[in-house]
């Protein structure tokens, strides 16, 4: 690893304003991804901004009847949180099925949605990736894909955003806060993480200085009819290949409205309106859910490595759906110790 110099911020402005004076300082919360591209020398920071001490590390109740996450919230607080567990089932259940308890114990709220990519190329510097070192190349796209992107992918870059836990806010349009030299601004979660186009280096919409403080989620948490699907290599400690945040508004065996976000399949958790209007009004049944995934479908591009990808995304689209709609949750994301 390279040298590098560290401070612990006491409050968000300074945060801010140091990291916003050196363009070779990150923030450190966890640690559980910095510090492993550090040791790959895949991340060189001169500087470390340590934000573990801010405050804000609290979930509360916010004035539209939603919930705000602090960004500093370790994972495994979230999913064990009373007021997520019973209103936002959904989140708990996406967290629980990423990485391990040890792991969530020390991720954070924000440090989740910056998590980089897991492209083995992009970890091993030994090889050319443009997305770690603009220009050279994507050896992905003739090589090992199977945890690459099926959808919004460009010539540059098929890299896939890997957090369970983006993909449960996504589903629940969960808003991202965030502060900054200029101010604070809110930015809708769909708008956060960003296609690769010709700057795959760029994973979001946040510019170099702006913390995120909060993650804000709206009243509605589909606490009756939710499933978060994962499908993996190995049952646990693996990340998705294909995975599936579903949510129902029922009334009675008509779907009111629907939730659908997918996570491995994109450079950001995938949600497509089109599909979400068309399941409106519908019966809760299969043919709606297989038409609902066709449209998700229908501009999804593989490479050699990823071909077995769209039929898997339209099989788990569709069994997620069908749990939700029976309201019996995937029980292999449930992994609570009680
Ligand atoms: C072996 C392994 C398996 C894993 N499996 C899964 C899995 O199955 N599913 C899954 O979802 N995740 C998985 N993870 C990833 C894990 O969830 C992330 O590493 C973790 O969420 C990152 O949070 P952190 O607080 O440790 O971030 P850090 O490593 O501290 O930071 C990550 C990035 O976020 C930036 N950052 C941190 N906080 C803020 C903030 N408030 N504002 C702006 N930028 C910030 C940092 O500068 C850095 O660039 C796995 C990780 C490992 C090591
Ligand atoms: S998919 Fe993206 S991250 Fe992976 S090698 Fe290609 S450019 Fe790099």
């Amino acid at each position: 690893m390279r040298p590098f110099s560290y401070t612990r911020a006491s409050d968000v402005g300074e945060a801010v304003a140091a990291l916003a004076a050196n363009d070779g300082a990150r923030f450190i919360a966890g640690g559980t991804n910095l510090l492993d591209l550090m040791k790959y020398d895949v991340e060189r920071p001169e500087h470390l901004i340590d934000i573990t001490a801010l405050p804000l590390d609290r979930i509360e109740n916010t004035a539209d009847g939603g919930l705000s996450i602090g960004a500093m919230v370790r994972n495994t607080d979230i999913a064990y949180d009373e007021q997520v567990a019973a209103r936002f089932p959904l989140l708990a259940s996406a967290i629980l099925a990423g990485a391990s308890p040890q792991l969530r114990n020390s991720a954070t709220t924000g440090g989740n949605l910056r998590q980089r990519t897991r492209c083995s190329y992009f970890y091993d510097v030994s090889t050319p990736c443009n997305k770690r070192e603009p220009g050279s190349g994507c050896p992905a796209k003739t090589g090992f894909a199977r945890y690459h992107a099926i959808l919004g992918a460009s010539e540059r870059c098929i890299a896939t955003h890997p957090s369970d836990m983006c993909v449960g806010l996504a589903a629940l349009g969960a808003t991202v806060r965030v502060e900054g030299p200029e101010g604070s601004r809110s930015i809708p979660f769909s708008d956060f993480h960003r296609l690769p186009g010709d700057t795959p280096q760029v994973d979001t919409t946040l510019a170099h200085g702006e913390m995120v403080v909060a993650v804000d989620l709206p009243g509605k948490g589909f606490s009756d009819h939710y499933s978060y699907l994962k499908i993996r290599d190995r049952l646990s400690y693996a990340f998705a290949l294909i995975s599936v945040a579903a949510a129902l508004d029922m009334d009675g065996d008509t779907i009111a409205e629907a939730r659908l976000a997918l996570g491995g399949v994109a450079h950001k958790p995938w949600r497509n309106a089109e599909a979400e209007a068309a399941m409106r009004g519908k019966p809760a049944v299969e043919t709606t859910f297989a038409e609902a995934a066709d449209i998700v479908l229908a501009e999804a591009e593989t490479v050699p490595g990823n071909a077995f990808k769209p039929e898997l995304a339209r099989r788990t689209m569709i069994r997620a759906l069908s749990q939700a709609a029976a309201g019996t949750p995937q029980s292999q994301s449930d992994k609570r110790i009680q």
